[in-house]
């Protein structure tokens, strides 16, 4: 099996003394997308250089790291995976020296039909050293009749059906991919290098830029295939799908409120969510509370809605990492609060509206729950800013498989019961397209409409339900 639930961030710069460490910068505020390994890949004189491993973005790099990487170009990469995958070989940027030298890859989203590639690559005597879909791609470049990146490129991805955002990087030339059906965002900008001329940046989200001060050109669009190279910029659309297909999550979840994804403020979206998820739930209540910080601007968008008072119910801890050493059992069961403190000052007597932006499991929630009555509230209205998650995520979004999905299993008040909440309600699917202003045919909803708008090829994703565009 591939190690098909990812979620990555990419990044390229072209044209700049500190490439390297523009990259690093960019990979920096795109943590959020990836934290098990962090890559770069520099060029210099055609030659390129690989730092990779496994962690943060801060504790991969060290400053002998990016010294080494030198050049005025670079691509980057951040992955997370649950697979069990959490491999260095799977860390990317993948490198390889091909026929006409060196080529690095850098890929956010998921390919579907990997299966049956991988396996045909291996009958002809392919070695693959990691399990991820990226390196199909890499064995299908080298496979073709051609030493013409982009070339290659159109006609290794004419064999792939998926999620595909593509940094590329050869000897010469850099590259940015956007798979038709647009699945993961990709964002073009520029920045004046240290002689004045134009630098290019490519990154998933458009915070990288804020950070490096870059400025936001436009997106890659779905199916086009952009590059840089001594000449100049190019661009061409490769392939139209019958439909686009964006990735909603990125809106409610998954990319940074402060980015621009799809050419929408994420943070508008979700506050946007909050005012339409208020709309079609009227609730009474003293006040409204977000679950930090994901729940945060939809939250405000609820209180603005309801006119209902926006209070911090729940204070956040911002230090806790993932090597927080358990305590003994006997000081254990401060569990959740470790993280998320509730405070009575704003909840004791109170009748409470806490809004989060999606319940998956239900686990979040039902502790959530129990702590706001622990501090306690007289009544506690649980409102999710999305619609319920029912499917899985093959595109590039790390959600559990279906039998986790409690919404896929569970009726609204056997979900309800679940969590101990005096009410339980979400935001329609109707509702979130209506906040997003944009037409269902515009995004890939299948994790709230088990819609999957391409074939699911892989042995196991054949499964699940496919949509007709
Ligand atoms: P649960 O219902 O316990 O599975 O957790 C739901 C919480 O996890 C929500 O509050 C989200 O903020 C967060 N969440 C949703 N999707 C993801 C994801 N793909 N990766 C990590 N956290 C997520």
């Amino acid at each position: 099996m591939t190690g098909f639930r990812e979620e990555c961030a990419v990044m390229g710069v072209w044209n700049h003394e500190e490439a390297a460490r523009l990259a690093y910068l960019g990979l920096y505020a795109m943590q959020h997308r990836g934290q098990e390994s962090a890559g770069i890949v520099s060029m210099r004189s055609g030659e390129h250089v690989l730092h990779k491993g496994l962690g943060l973005v801060g504790d991969v790099f060290k400053e002998p790291d990016l010294a080494r990487l030198v050049g005025d170009a670079a691509i980057g990469h951040v992955r997370y995976s649950t697979t069990g995958q959490n491999l260095l070989a799977n860390a990317q940027p993948l490198a390889a020296n091909l026929l006409n030298g060196p080529v690095a890859l850098a890929h956010n989203g998921n390919i579907v039909n990997t299966d049956g590639i991988r396996k045909r690559l291996q009958e002809k005597g392919a070695i693959f050293q990691g399990t991820t879909d990226t390196e199909c791609l890499l064995h299908l470049i080298s496979r073709t009749p051609t030493n013409e990146i982009v070339e290659a490129l159109k006609m290794s991805l004419s064999e792939v059906v998926g999620a595909y955002s593509l940094v590329v990087m050869t000897h010469d030339r850099l590259v940015a991919i956007r798979d038709p059906n647009g699945f993961r965002p990709l964002v073009l900008g520029t920045k004046a290098n240290e002689k004045g001329q134009t630098s290019y940046m490519v990154a998933s989200e458009t915070c990288a830029f804020d950070l490096i001060g870059a400025k936001y050109i436009r997106e890659i669009e779905p199916g086009e295939i952009f590059w840089i190279d001594e000449n100049g910029t190019h661009s061409e659309i490769f392939a139209k799908a019958p439909r686009l297909s964006r990735c909603v999550f990125e809106h409610v979840y998954f990319a940074r409120p402060d980015s621009v994804v799809f050419g929408r403020s994420v943070y508008e979206s979700r506050k946007q969510f909050g005012r339409w998820l208020s709309k079609e739930n009227p609730t009474e209540a003293d006040v409204v509370i977000p679950v930090p910080d994901s729940g945060v601007p939809s939250a405000l968008g609820y209180s603005v809605e309801s006119g209902i008072p926006f209070e911090f119910g729940i204070i956040r801890n911002h230090y806790v990492g993932r090597t927080f050493i358990q305590p003994a059992q006997s000081i254990r069961s401060f569990g959740v609060k470790i993280k998320l403190n509730p405070q009575s000052a704003v909840l004791a007597g109170k009748r409470v509206i806490v809004v989060d932006d999606s319940l998956v499991r239900g686990t979040t929630s039902q502790k959530i729950v129990r702590l706001i009555r622990q501090a306690g509230a007289k009544e506690v209205h649980m409102r999710i800013a999305s619609p319920p998650t029912i499917g899985p995520c093959y595109y590039g979004v790390d959600t559990p498989q279906k039998s986790h999905l409690i919404a896929a299993n569970q009726s609204l008040d056997e979900i309800r019961q679940f969590i101990e909440a005096d009410s339980l309600s979400y935001l329609s699917l109707e509702g979130m397209f209506q906040a997003l202003q944009s037409a269902p045919t515009q995004f890939c909803a299948a994790c709230f409409d088990s819609k999957y708008p391409t074939p699911l090829e892989n042995d196991s994703l054949a499964h699940a339900k496919v949509a007709t565009p």
